[in-house]
C-alpha cells in the first residue's frame, strides 16, 4: 500500500465501508459507489470500479446492490454470485519429535507427493506444508486445563507443526446470501472429506520414520484439528470468472459480464480452489488484471517500457505493475 499512496493521484480512505453500487439508467455501468464513512454517507464515481472486498464481502456487496435493472443482485444475471463458496479442508497437526526442533522459521517446506493421489489412493489428496512454530502459549489454548507448564514446554520444544490442505469443490448450494437487513448468511457443507482423512493418515504414517513419538504421549503425540468454517481463512469462488455468461459472473479479465465498468479482483474469482494457499494466486491475478486495465485505459505498466506515449516520471516510486506516472505530449 505505501508505494501506491505515494502517488499524487492515489487517495486512501480509511474507515470507509462500501454499502452498495448503483448503476446508471442503462444498467450497464456503475454510476455511484455509496460509502458509509464514520456513520455519514458519501458517494464516489469513476470510469472503472474495482471491487476487492474478499470472497464473502464482494458477493454480499453485489447482492446488496440489487436494483430494478439487476433484480437478482448486481452482475448476477447468471445467478452464480454468492454460490460455489469454497474454503479448503485445512488441518493443523502437531507431531512431537524425539529430538528437539530448534527451527525458528519452519514455514519454508511443503510437499506435494500426494497432491494427485498415491499408489493406494486414486483420489487427489492435497498438500502438506510446515506451519509457524508452536510455542507454549499457542499450545495452552488447545491443551487440557490441568496440563502442566513443563509438559507444554517439552511439546513446544519438540513440536513439528504441519498444515494440511485438501481441495474444496465448487458446489452451487454452498453459498453466501444476504437477508433483508443486509446481514450475510453462509450455507456450507463439506463434501470432499474422504481425501482429507486419507491425507491425515498419510502424515501420521510418516511420523515414525520422521523420528516422532507415535504412542508415548497418546493424547498429544498427534494433535490434529480441522479448521472450522468460522476460520474462513481460504474462502474463494463466490464471483467466479469464466467464458460463459450463463455460468460465470466475470469474464476472463474479471470484468462483470453484465456491466462495462465493473471488475471484481480478489479471491472470489476462483472457479476452483486447488489445494494450495490462495494468496499468491489472488495477487498474481490482480497484477494480471492491472495490466489489462492499463491497456484498456490506453496506458502502460512501468515495467513494459514506453508505449502509448506514457513514460515513467518518478523512478523512486515506480512499481513494476499498475502505475501510470505521466503522459508525454508530442
Ligand atoms: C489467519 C489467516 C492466515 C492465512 N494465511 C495464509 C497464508 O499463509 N498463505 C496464503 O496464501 N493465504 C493465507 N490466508 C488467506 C489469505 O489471507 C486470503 O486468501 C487473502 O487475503 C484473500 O484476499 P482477498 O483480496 O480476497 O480478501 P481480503 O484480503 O480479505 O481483503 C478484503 C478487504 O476488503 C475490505 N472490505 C470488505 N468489505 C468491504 C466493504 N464493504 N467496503 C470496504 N472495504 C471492505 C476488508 O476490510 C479487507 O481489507 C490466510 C488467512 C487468514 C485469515
Amino acid at each position: 500500500m505505501r508505494p501506491a499512496i505515494k502517488h499524487p493521484n492515489v487517495t486512501l480512505r480509511t474507515h470507509a465501508r462500501v454499502t452498495r453500487l448503483e448503476p446508471d439508467a442503462s444498467g450497464r455501468s456503475v454510476k455511484r459507489v455509496v460509502v458509509d464513512r464514520g456513520g455519514g454517507e458519501e458517494s464516489y464515481s469513476a470510469d472503472i470500479v474495482v471491487v476487492s472486498c474478499g470472497a464473502a464481502n464482494s458477493a454480499a456487496l453485489l447482492l446488496r446492490s440489487a436494483s430494478e435493472a439487476h433484480p437478482n443482485g448486481l452482475a448476477n444475471s447468471s445467478d452464480v454470485v454468492g454460490r460455489h463458496y469454497m474454503a479448503h479442508l485445512n488441518s493443523a497437526v502437531i507431531a512431537i519429535s524425539r529430538t528437539p526442533n530448534e527451527t525458528r522459521f519452519q514455514k519454508t517446506l511443503g510437499l506435494n507427493d500426494y497432491y494427485w493421489g498415491d499408489q493406494d489412493s486414486e483420489l487427489p489428496l492435497g498438500h502438506i506444508q510446515m506451519l509457524g512454530k508452536s510455542d507454549r502459549d499457542i499450545l495452552r489454548t488447545g491443551a487440557p486445563r490441568f496440563a502442566p507448564g513443563l509438559a507444554l514446554d517439552y511439546v513446544a520444544r519438540h513440536s513439528l507443526d504441519f498444515w494440511l490442505t485438501t481441495e474444496d469443490l465448487p458446489d452451487p448450494a454452498n453459498r453466501v446470501t444476504v437477508d433483508r437487513g443486509g446481514n450475510i448468511h453462509l450455507a456450507k457443507t463439506y463434501r470432499n472429506t474422504e481425501p482429507h482423512t486419507r491425507l491425515l493418515a498419510k502424515l501420521k504414517d510418516l511420523l515414525g520414520p520422521m523420528g516422532c513419538h507415535r504412542v508415548t504421549i497418546p493424547r498429544w503425540s498427534v494433535l490434529s484439528q480441522q479448521i472450522p468454517l468460522a476460520g474462513i481463512a481460504h474462502n474463494c469462488g463466490t464471483v467466479r470468472f469464466g467464458t460463459d455468461p450463463r455460468r460465470s459472473a466475470l469474464n476472463v479479465n474479471c470484468k462483470a459480464h453484465d456491466l462495462d465498468n465493473l471488475y471484481v479482483v480478489d479471491a472470489s474469482f476462483f472457479p476452483s480452489s486447488s489445494a494450495v494457499n490462495p494468496g499468491l494466486t489472488t495477487i498474481a491475478n490482480a497484477l494480471r488484471v492491472g495490466d489489462h486495465l492499463l491497456e484498456r485505459l490506453g496506458a502502460r505498466s512501468v515495467a513494459s517500457g514506453e508505449r502509448n506515449g506514457l513514460v515513467q516520471a518518478d523512478t523512486q516510486t515506480a512499481q513494476p505493475h499498475g502505475t501510470v506516472l505521466g503522459r508525454v505530449e508530442p
